[in-house]
């Protein structure tokens, strides 16, 4: 049965599918300790929910499987006409990632509920406390780099990480989780242009520009808008600097920063209203490209 459900999973696009017990998470200890180091900055829901984190069985019912999945997402960094960057994750042509990653995840759990008549499912996106990428690598997706990013060896770490929890009890075989591949590398450590990652899986989070540019209540200051190194909405530095991901290739696809700047409201709404910039908004896009191209 595992194999029929990877194969439909592969079918729909999905580069890799671990199966977990939904038992306590392996690395639940170490996120514990991060975020009451504080190193988690303003994303205080990180610090909720702990009894859920620590036993997944309460997000679902008589969950008897997690299934871990891995969603791609381009290798070509999305550019401006100027020479401005986003993250990858961002797809600005496309609608927001969850809504695409979860029709996905629908249509597998149809073919799940075929397989295990009567069992039922819920569908995590970014939508639940869970420890993805702890289930994620002891399902034998990949191994977590010093970037502490889920890394699939052959593949890389442009991917988004969801889950299925269903009640099925899918009688996988146990598989060793992989073997951290990185070895003497540092080079995502020493690519870190704010010192956010300091050492192997040493992370400070209210440091990373990821968080600066979309998370955090701040805005982004002048002095961090000139590590930024042309891209205003994520970052994406310790994942190019990786050998793993090959591709750093740029699309240009958005208009310059200056009209994207001069846009009303609507404007932006009608463009991007249903993709993932939305979640930041204008006026959060718009103090960033302030920031990055110095004209604060
Ligand atoms: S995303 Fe950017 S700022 Fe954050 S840890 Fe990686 S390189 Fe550093
Ligand atoms: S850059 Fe090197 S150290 Fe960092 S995650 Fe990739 S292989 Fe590991």
């Amino acid at each position: 049965m595992p194999e029929r459900i990877r194969a439909r999973a592969f079918e729909l696009g999905f580069i890799g599918i671990g199966f977990s017990m939904p038992v306590r998470p392996l690395f639940f200890d170490e996120y514990r300790r991060w975020v009451s180091s504080g190193r988690n900055g303003g994303m205080l829901w990180m610090q909720r929910n702990m009894e859920i984190r620590e036993d997944p069985i309460k997000l679902l019912s008589g969950c008897r499987t997690i299934i871990s999945l891995a969603c791609p997402y381009p290798t070509e960094k999305p550019a401006t006409e100027d020479g401005y960057t986003l993250a990858r994750y961002s797809t600005p042509l496309q609608d927001d990632y969850h809504i695409r990653f979860k029709e996905k995840c629908k249509e597998l759990v149809k073919y799940i509920e075929e397989i295990y008549k009567g069992s039922s499912s819920r569908i995590l996106i970014d939508s639940a406390p869970i420890l993805e990428r702890s289930f994620a690598y002891s399902g034998g997706i990949g191994f977590i780099g010093k970037n502490n990013m889920l890394i699939i060896p052959g593949y890389g770490s442009y991917f988004y990480l969801g889950e299925i929890l269903t009640t099925a009890l899918v009688d996988f075989p146990f598989k060793d989780p992989n073997t951290d591949l990185c070895g003497s590398c540092t080079a995502c450590i020493d690519a870190c242009p704010t010192g956010a990652l300091k050492g192997a899986h040493d992370f400070d989070a209210s440091m990373c520009l990821s968080y600066l540019t979309i998370e955090s209540l701040e805005l982004v200051t002048p002095s961090m808008g000139k590590l930024m190194n042309r891209c205003f909405l994520g970052c994406d530095i310790c994942q190019e600097a990786c050998p793993f991901n090959s591709a750093n290739t740029e699309i240009r696809c958005m208009p310059d920063t200056g009209s994207i700047m001069a846009m009303t409201d609507e404007d932006f709404l009608i463009n991007y209203g249903r993709t993932a910039l939305s979640r930041p908004g204008l006026k959060r896009i718009s103090a960033n490209i302030k920031a990055v191209s110095g004209s604060v």
